[in-house]
């Protein structure tokens, strides 16, 4: 490609809205440009680094044996109602009605999709394994879209999803997941970490996030140098006993609707009418499960209702015994609740009360209840341990200090087991002729945030380093003087022909500027080599190189310049 045929258009200020280096860097190369909040157009030349981390995704992923395909992004809302997160998934979820007034989302995720493929489509285990992914634009209506396309609304996702027929055979398919984004990273040139981690609205038992280490990271993740042992904090957050806070906001994030209160969500949940008089009680525990409660008119205990929601069909009532005994709660431990509080959450054994929380209008207030409630805290577990930790505190698998650094999330695994097989009845004829429910797991890589992860990683005050993996270009040649010296135009139209001619990506700087300019933006968009060509070196039968990364400009033959372009 030459300059001049490239569109480029690369910007001296970034806009003032940018807080991210990568944000700024991204715009003022013109690999983007935004369109709405959390809406960014890929440019040209960003489209082309988009291109090459989806290759490399591709590649690795058809290396593990996973097979492309592509379902619609808009998903009817009869899928979600099964595995009942239509409501669960909350606001993130856009939800647009088409000219019937029948409901459907823009797909922020495709497990039901999937699911409902593989229940026609599968109907025996002589079919399994099966990994099929797809690369394709999801959109989240995220509470606060920022740092361009790190946080956007609409974003490019690789979201893969294997079935299996029993559980050892997920274990055998989500470890080679682990492996080919392990690979894909690596290939990308990327430092990065695989932790334990939390399974959020998705849901499922195992799991790991793939996070890119960079300062400007949302993820705090603790490590121990000396073992295996990596999580992210957010995980040890929700399962920790004593601090309600964060488990009470992650599980309320989700059914928290502008237009609901969150009583009225957490029923439309459960798919259950509730009266103007009703205070309710959502109990939620460790794998995300709702179990919620519902204490009515003058807020008598004996009338505490509970039910399980942890998809369609799975709600049931039970007594205010069973609450107690199921959180091993002492009597009068409920108490309270009846009095200031409209929403109790427990999160494992530990308590936060909400009041006053109108979804949308006001902002939650935690009254965090410690003692009050009388309750025996249970002995902190080993990974409550890294809620608060420093750098050197002990790790909780015994082997030496934990490290803690920040990270960005790149790419989720995670062994959801059942959980959509079951709610969407996916079932396959077993070895015995008995049906049973597949065995999943589900993939995602932030195919466009991995380009922002990458310029976190790499950049310097003169712009983007890109790894030869990722790069526009692999190699920019500058003419300087080509419009007025043959012998530069002669020379630079060779070597941009010899080196396309060998396979190498080159872009041919042939524009009529300051060399200074030329420079800049080469240096600005990344490129990692350069070759500069012009007249004084030429008649020596010399070219200059350098690379973007740093280190010496070096003199070489142009017979040589070739090779250097790898
Ligand atoms: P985050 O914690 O950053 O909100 P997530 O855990 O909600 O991400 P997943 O459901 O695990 O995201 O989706 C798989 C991958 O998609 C993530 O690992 C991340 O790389 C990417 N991703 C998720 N949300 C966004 C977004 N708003 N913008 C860009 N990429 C995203
Ligand atoms: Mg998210
Ligand atoms: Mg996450
Ligand atoms: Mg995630």
């Amino acid at each position: 490609m030459r300059t001049s045929q490239l569109y480029l258009n690369t910007l001296k200020e970034a806009p003032s809205e940018a807080e991210l280096t990568s944000h700024k860097l991204m715009v003022r190369a013109g690999l983007i440009k935004k369109l709405g909040s959390g809406l960014y157009t890929w440019m040209p030349l960003g489209m082309r680094v988009l291109r090459k981390v989806e290759e490399i995704v591709r590649d690795e992923m058809n290396a593990a044996g996973a097979q492309e395909m592509l379902m619609p992004t808009i998903q009817p809302a009869e899928l979600w109602q099964e595995t009942g997160r239509w409501a669960l998934f909350g606001p993130q979820m856009l939800k647009i009605k088409d000219r019937h007034e029948r409901d459907f989302c823009f797909g922020p995720t495709h497990e039901e999709v999937i699911t409902d493929i593989a229940r026609s489509e599968l109907r025996s285990y002589k079919q399994l394994p099966v990994n099929m992914y797809q690369v394709q634009v999801k959109f989240r209506d995220e509470i606060r879209p920022r740092f361009g396309v790190m946080r956007a609304r609409e974003f490019v996702m690789k979201d893969a999803y294997s079935f299996d027929a029993d559980f050892a055979g997920l274990q055998v398919s989500y470890d080679k997941m682990y492996t080919a984004y392990s690979n894909i990273f690596t290939r990308l040139g990327l430092k990065f970490r695989a932790v334990a981690a939390d399974t959020g609205a998705i849901g499922g038992d195992g799991s790991h996030e793939f996070q890119v280490l960079a300062d400007a990271g949302e993820d705090i993740l603790a490590y121990a140098p000396d073992s295996d042992y990596a999580a992210n904090v957010e995980l040890a957050e929700a399962l920790a006993p004593v601090t309600p806070r964060a488990a009470a906001a992650e599980a309320l994030r989700d059914i928290d609707t502008p237009k609901q209160t969150t009583c009225e969500a957490v029923a439309e949940l459960m798919g259950i009418g509730i009266e103007r008089t009703v205070k309710l009680i959502a109990l939620v525990n460790n794998d995300g499960k709702f179990i919620v409660a519902l204490l009515r008119g003058d807020h008598s205990l004996n009338e505490v209702k509970l039910g399980k929601v942890s998809g369609v069909g799975e709600f049931r009532f039970a007594t205010e015994d069973e609450i107690r005994a199921r959180f091993n709660c002492p009597p009068g431990f409920l108490g309270p609740v009846g009095i200031d509080a409209d929403i109790l959450v427990v999160a494992d054994r530990s308590v936060a009360v909400m009041s006053d929380f109108v979804c949308g209008a006001n902002k939650p207030k935690f009254h965090i209840a410690g003692v009050n409630f009388g309750r025996d805290l249970p002995e902190p577990n080993a990974v409550a341990d890294i809620r608060n930790v420093v750098s050197g505190d002990p790790s909780p698998d015994g082997k030496g200090k934990l490290e803690l650094c920040r990270g960005i999330e790149v790419g989720h695994i995670f062994q959801l087991r059942t959980k959509y097989s079951e709610a969407m009845n996916a079932t396959f004829v077993g070895e015995d002729g008995q049906p049973k429910f597949f065995e999943m797991g589900c993939y995602g890589i932030g195919v466009s945030r991995i380009v922002a992860a990458a310029i976190e990683q790499n950049y310097d005050e003169r712009g983007i380093i890109f790894t030869q993996a990722m790069a526009p270009f692999a190699i920019a040649v500058v003419a300087v003087g080509y419009h007025r010296s043959e012998a530069v135009k002669a020379a630079a139209d060779q070597l941009y022909a010899d080196l396309k001619a060998v396979g190498v990506d080159v872009l041919l700087d042939d524009r009529n500027e300051r060399p200074g300019s030329m420079f800049a933006d080469m240096e600005l968009i990344g490129i990692p080599h350069r070759i500069t060509i012009g007249d004084k070196g030429l008649a020596d039968g010399m070219v200059e190189y350098v690379a973007r990364a740093g280190g010496e400009m070096q003199k070489v033959a142009l017979a040589d310049a070739v090779s250097f372009a790898r």
